[in-house]
């Protein structure tokens, strides 16, 4: 049970006070009156370094001295018209985003981190909702409404959000919270011009989602959301508003600024930076969303080293199969190419080159069907089949890299600006783009490199092109 306890007593005003208030606001408690029980009073002294301070209250195992209703209504998700509940783990990078959404939108929330010992009658209520299944976030409203796993939208519309618009005319506004967008708005934060970042899931991008970063200078080692974290943390120290669960979907250009609409709001700026970065192309296979960061990988720069000795999977026919490949056999110990394709559409320098490679071998018109985990849902093979004879193989490795092509997320600006003919921007000068006052940085822009470290450097990039325009 969610355990509330209050010790208090029936003289004190606070105790009164906060006794009412969890009343009104329906939330079930416990009071324990420190006048008639004599271990309680030592509990309350204990907590409070010797003093008897009431009333305090331990909430799910942590203690609370006197708070005030607007510390109450934080801790235990109170609104006005609502009390929100979210059950999740601090690993999960959708409890992230939707705690981010109730957070920029100022909705209090309790947060019950599943994980931890204390909350462990968490598991029972969540598992009973999602019948059998431990789904996180599970996001309670009122107790009354229950949403698993929700697109912010669907919590604007839980909670009755209003629609925005925003009055204030933002120096730039920044499409994409990603390196890139972060990195932007650092800086022109910095150069006193101020920035609103329009993000459509979680703060971080691509990179929030790898599990290691080895390659981004400073950091021998660093977890893409710890980098992420610090990137974010450093935009908002500097004054950056954040708005989660913005996606955009059309930029007008209007009286000298930009019209910036979302699907429930609209907002101003004099410049825009397009930091929307690109998604991998998936497979969209069974098995491929649960290993992907842990067995499955789109990058072999980033995820290359863990393999190191190990036995690998690639799965792809063109360029960048093969170029990724061949970097990969250079220290993993086994690649095998998993290519749908009867031959490879790769340039030929690289096709010659594969039979004088022998730690490289290579499956040729073969269907992927499955990503394979073992009982501890560890990386286990991919399960192919033959196109001709429907024959079915699993292939066992230790993880797997796809490369079958990167999507720029440029779709809502494909009228807006000039994109070459694989959909992503074109850019000149400093991260200009075809539109005067809008910019482009990071994986969205033609010929970025996808790297955490390039992404931030057009992030600067885009920064000196905004102070420019805006000079
Ligand atoms: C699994 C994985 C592992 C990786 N490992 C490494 C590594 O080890 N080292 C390394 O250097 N690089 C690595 N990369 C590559 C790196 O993550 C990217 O190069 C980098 O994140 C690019 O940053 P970005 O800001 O350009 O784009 P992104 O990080 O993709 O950020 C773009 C953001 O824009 C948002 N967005 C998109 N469309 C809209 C819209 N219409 N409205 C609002 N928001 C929108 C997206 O939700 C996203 O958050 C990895 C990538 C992946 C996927």
């Amino acid at each position: 049970m969610n355990e509330i306890k209050l010790y208090g007593a029936d003289w004190c005003p606070d105790c009164r006070r906060a006794k009412t208030f969890l009343k009104e606001n329906n939330v079930a408690y416990e009071f324990i009156d420190v006048d008639l029980d004599k271990s309680a009073t030592s509990l309350v002294e204990s907590i409070n370094k010797g003093k008897r301070i009431i009333p305090t209250l331990i909430i799910n195992g942590k203690s609370y001295t006197n708070p005030d209703n607007d510390e109450l209504a934080s801790v235990l998700g109170i609104n006005k018209n609502h009390r929100v509940i979210v059950y999740g783990a601090d690993w999960c990078p959708d409890c992230r985003k939707s705690k981010a959404f109730l957070k920029d939108n100022k909705i209090n929330f309790q947060y019950i981190e599943i994980d931890k010992k204390e909350n462990e009658w968490a598991i029972p209520i969540i598992t009973k909702i999602n019948n059998g299944k431990r789904k996180i976030p599970t996001i309670l409203i009122n107790d009354d409404i229950v949403l698993v796993e929700p697109e912010n939208e669907e919590l604007r519309q839980a909670l009755q959000l209003d629609q925005i618009k925003e009055e204030h005319i933002f120096d730039t506004v920044i499409i994409g919270g990603g390196a890139a967008g972060l990195t932007t708005s650092i800086y022109a934060q910095r150069d006193r011009f101020d920035t609103l970042i329009l993000e459509k899931k979680t703060i971080g991008g691509n990179a929030f989602l790898t599990e290691k970063i080895e390659n981004y200078p400073g950091f021998t080692s660093i977890s893409g959301p710890a980098l992420m974290d610090k990137m974010e943390e450093q935009a908002r120290v500097y004054g950056a508003v954040i708005k989660t669960g913005e996606d955009v979907l059309a930029i007008e250009k209007e009286k000298g600024n930009f019209k910036i609409k979302t699907k429930s709001n609209e907002y101003t700026g004099k410049s825009v930076v397009l930091s929307t970065g690109s998604t991998y192309r998936q497979l969209n296979i069974a098995g491929e969303s649960e290993l992907i960061g842990s067995g499955v990988h789109f990058c072999a720069t980033c995820d290359g080293a863990f393999y190191r000795d190990r036995d690998i999977i690639v799965v792809g026919g063109g360029n960048s199969a093969l170029e990724e490949g061949i970097f990969l056999a250079g220290f993993v110990k086994s690649v095998k190419i998993i290519n749908i394709m009867p031959e490879f559409s790769a340039s030929a320098t690289y096709i010659e080159k594969l039979p004088s490679i022998k730690n490289i071998s290579t499956y040729m018109n073969k269907t992927s069907v499955e990503f394979v985990a073992d009982e501890n849902g560890l990386f286990k093979g991919l399960l192919i089949e033959d196109n001709e004879t429907k024959e079915q193989e699993l292939i066992s490795a230790d993880g797997a890299f796809i490369f079958i092509g990167l999507i720029p997320n440029t779709e809502s600006f494909k009228n807006l600006v000039e994109l070459n003919e694989r959909g992503f921007i074109k850019t000149k000068g400093l991260a200009e783009t075809s539109v005067k006052g809008i910019f482009a940085a990071g994986d969205c822009r033609e010929g970025a490199i996808a790297q955490v470290a390039a992404a931030t450097g057009e992030g600067v990039l885009a920064s000196y092109g905004i102070r420019n325009y805006l000079k």
